[in-house]
């Protein structure tokens, strides 16, 4: 992992963002933050030596772990949900995240470790929601496809450790440049599961309203490693 390189996304990543939230608001913000990301990963893609063995049809990412997600980013997929999503859609999304909510409640720490919840927006094994996706789907691009199926069949695993790292760097630097950004403005940037938060965000329109007040956005929603 190279410092040096995520700074040099990570810093005009950050003046951008916070003028886009200053100017534009978080969702004009956000949106422009998901194409600047994709336009740095496709230089870095096209300088790096390594091949990406990501393609469509893979899904060992979307089914491996409880996907989370920032606040602004939930509030994103809601509102493209709102959108353009069929009812039929839509009752097939809170189906499945209903269903992650509920394993994870009746799960032990032990057995939630060993868990391995299907994304509620990954549909034939494509993601349903690929323009407004989390930064942490758009920020693993793996050289091994072997190596996410062994990851992914071994419960105890750790994630797969063979990915192109100027990608990753590239990705993280820039990733950490619009969260700073947000954080900067007062706004609650922790991590929440995405499948609770969504449900969380489509019953309640004041989850909205507290994440523009600097309040904590989701209250029923855990937050992974925050203590808050
Ligand atoms: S949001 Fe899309 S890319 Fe991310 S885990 Fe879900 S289906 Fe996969």
């Amino acid at each position: 992992m190279s410092e040096e390189r995520m700074l040099e996304h990570a810093r005009p990543e950050f003046a951008k963002a916070s003028e886009d939230l200053q100017k534009l608001g978080t969702r004009e913000a956000v949106v422009n933050f998901y194409a600047r990301h994709e336009a740095r990963l496709g230089t870095a893609m096209a300088a790096s030596t390594q091949t990406v063995a990501c393609e469509a049809g893979c899904s060992f990412c979307c089914r491996q772990f409880e996907v989370v997600a920032q606040p602004v980013e939930v509030l994103e997929i809601h509102a493209h949900v709102s959108r353009h999503f069929k009812p039929d859609q839509l009752r097939g999304v809170i189906q499945r995240a209903t269903q992650n909510v509920a394993a994870r409640k009746a799960a032990t720490e032990q057995e939630r470790l060993t868990l391995r919840p299907t994304c509620p927006f990954l549909v034939d094994h494509s993601c349903s929601i690929y323009a407004v996706r989390p930064s942490v789907c758009r920020n693993y691009h793996a050289t091994d496809k072997d190596n996410c199926q062994k990851s992914f069949d071994d419960p105890f695993s750790t994630w797969p450790t063979s990915y192109v790292e100027e990608l990753f760097d590239t990705a993280m630097g820039s990733s950490a440049g619009f969260k700073n950004a947000v954080t900067a403005l007062g706004l609650d940037t922790r991590d929440y599961h995405l499948s609770a938060a969504f449900l969380e965000a489509m019953r309640d329109p004041a989850c909205a309203k507290r994440f523009k007040s600097g309040k904590k956005a989701f209250l029923k929603a855990t937050a992974p490693g925050f203590n808050g």
